[in-house]
């Protein structure tokens, strides 16, 4: 079954692939994901949303990557 998939690649930035064909970089301390929406689901698991086909993986928190929100259980 496909995933979106989430990967670290050099200098700190993150690569997410979604199997619709929608693909975004950000910088670990970047902005906010763009072409997807990320959500809290508990302690440790996010929900990834793809905006462009609705496709949605749950994933484990990678810290780098979902920087970007973890300031809102705080
Ligand atoms: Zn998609």
């Amino acid at each position: 079954m496909p995933e979106i998939t989430l990967m670290p690649v050099p200098r700190g930035r993150w690569v997410m692939m979604c199997p619709c064909g929608a693909t975004e970089i950000r910088a670990e301390d970047g902005p906010r994901w763009a072409a997807f929406d990320l959500e809290k689901v508990d302690g440790r698991r996010y929900r990834i949303t793809c905006q462009a086909c609705g496709h949605v993986t749950e994933h484990f928190s990678n810290q780098g990557a979902m920087g970007s929100i973890r300031s809102a259980s705080s």
